[in-house]
C-alpha cells in the first residue's frame, strides 16, 4: 500500500485555485485537474504518512499493467473542448502509424480512453447526441442551410459536423442562446449555450454543441462516457475515473489542435452515455465499464485482495489498514492498493472515493498492452 498526491494540471479552463482543498497549493492560477495514476502525462508523486513528497513517483514502481486506471479531480470554470476518445483499435492503429510516420501528434498513447464523471458539486455537461428533432430546431433558428439540417435529421453525423464547422460564424455563435430559447429549450440549457458563446465567440466548434445532449448532475450522480461518445464538460467539480489514457480528439471549444477526420473516425453512433442516478454511498457500476466506484460517506468497507484499487479522500478523514500497518489519509491523498496487496480495510469519516479496476479490465488492458507493448 502506497500513498500518492495528485499531479496538478493548470489548463486554462480550470477554476482559479479550484482544487486547493486537494492539491494543498494556492497558486493564484487555474487548477483544472489533479491526476492520480502512472500516465506519463501527469505521474503522481508518492508522499509519506505526513503528506510530504518522498521524491519518487508511483510510475517508478508500477506500470500501466499494474495501475490500469487514471483517477482525476476536475474543476471546470468554463466549457472544456468538444471531444471524443478513440476506441481501442483506432487508438492502437493511430498511435502506431503516427509513431512510424512522425506526423502530427493526434494520439497521446496507444490506449482506449473510457471515462466516468461523478459530480462532487452540481455539474453540467454535454454528452451524447441530442434528439435530431431538437438539434435541427435550434440550428434552423440560426439559419443553417436545408442541406445540413437534412443531415442532422437523418443522423448523418459526419456530414452534419463538417457542414456546421463550415457554417460557423461569430454572428451565429452569438445567437446560440437565443436560438436555443426559440427552439423551446429550458432555461438552464439556454444559459449553457450563452456560456459557450461567451467563452468561445469565434470558435467554429461552438456550432457543433447543438448536436449534443445536455445533462445536469447533482452531487453523487454520474455519467459514464465510453470511447466513441462525443462530449464537452461545461462547468463544475467532479471526480473522473478512466482507463489510463490521455487520448483526446477535439472538435472545438479549444485553443489546442482540432482533428476533424480523426474525431469522425472515433465517433460511434451506436453508443450512448449512461446516466447513473446514484447518491454518495451507492455502488456506481455502469454496464460494461472497466471499473466500479463507491463514494463511501462514513463507516467501514473491506477491501479484498486481487484487484487494483485506489482510495482517494475527498473530505474528512479515512484510515486504511492491512497486516502491514495503518495509514490515515488527508483530503487529496490516496491509498494505492495493487492486486497483489493483502486484504485491507477502510474506515471513513467524511467522503472517500473507492475506485476498483474490474477483472474484465485487467484482461482488457493485458490484451491492449500486447498490441502496443514495444511501442509505448
Ligand atoms: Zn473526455
Amino acid at each position: 500500500m502506497l500513498i500518492v498526491r495528485g499531479a496538478v494540471k493548470d489548463y486554462d479552463w480550470g477554476v482559479v485555485d479550484g482544487l486547493q482543498p486537494w492539491s494543498g497549493q494556492t497558486t493564484g492560477g487555474p487548477q483544472a485537474e489533479l491526476w492520480f495514476g502512472v500516465h506519463p502525462g501527469g505521474p503522481s508523486p508518492l508522499v509519506d504518512t505526513g503528506g510530504r513528497p518522498t521524491g519518487e513517483l508511483l510510475a517508478d514502481l508500477f506500470d500501466i499493467e499494474a495501475i490500469p486506471l487514471l483517477v482525476k479531480l476536475l474543476a471546470a470554470a468554463r466549457p472544456l473542448s468538444v471531444q471524443v476518445h478513440p476506441p481501442r483499435q483506432l487508438a492502437a492503429d493511430g498511435w502506431r502509424e503516427q509513431q512510424a510516420s512522425g506526423s502530427a501528434a493526434v494520439y497521446s498513447d496507444p490506449f482506449e480512453k473510457t471515462e466516468m464523471l461523478v459530480a462532487l458539486e452540481e455539474f453540467e455537461a454535454f454528452a451524447g447526441w441530442r434528439s435530431e428533432v431538437e438539434a435541427a430546431a435550434i440550428l434552423e433558428e440560426l439559419g443553417i442551410s436545408e442541406q445540413i439540417l437534412a443531415a442532422v435529421r437523418h443522423r448523418d453525423r459526419a456530414t452534419a459536423i463538417r457542414g456546421l464547422l463550415d457554417a460557423s460564424s461569430p454572428d451565429r455563435i452569438a445567437r446560440l442562446a437565443e436560438a436555443a430559447q426559440a427552439a423551446g429549450l429550458p432555461a438552464e440549457q439556454v444559459a449553457a449555450y450563452a456560456t459557450v458563446a461567451d467563452h468561445y465567440p469565434v470558435d467554429q466548434g461552438a456550432l457543433v454543441t447543438p448536436l449534443l445532449a445536455y445533462l445536469a448532475l447533482q452531487p453523487g450522480q454520474a455519467v459514464y462516457v465510453p470511447a466513441g461518445v462525443p462530449h464537452s464538460y461545461i462547468r463544475g467539480i467532479g471526480l473522473e475515473v478512466m482507463t489510463s489514457s490521455d487520448n483526446v480528439i477535439r472538435l472545438g471549444l479549444t485553443g489546442k489542435p482540432v482533428f476533424v477526420d480523426h474525431a469522425l473516425l472515433a465517433l460511434d453512433d451506436q453508443l450512448a452515455p449512461q446516466f447513473m442516478d446514484t447518491r454518495h454511498g451507492d455502488l456506481i457500476w455502469p454496464v460494461s465499464a472497466p471499473f466500479v466506484v463507491r463514494m463511501l460517506r462514513s463507516g467501514g468497507e473491506r477491501i479484498p485482495s486481487g484487484a487494483y484499487r485506489i482510495l482517494l479522500l475527498i473530505e474528512g478523514t479515512a484510515r486504511v489498514s492491512s497486516e502491514f500497518g495503518e495509514i490515515t489519509l488527508t483530503p487529496g491523498t490516496a491509498a494505492v492498493i495493487s492486486a497483489q496487496d493483502p486484504d485491507s480495510h477502510v474506515e471513513a469519516d467524511g467522503l472517500v472515493a473507492i475506485v476498483q479496476s474490474t477483472a474484465r479490465q485487467t484482461e482488457f488492458v493485458h490484451e491492449r498492452w500486447d498490441v502496443a507493448r514495444n511501442e509505448y
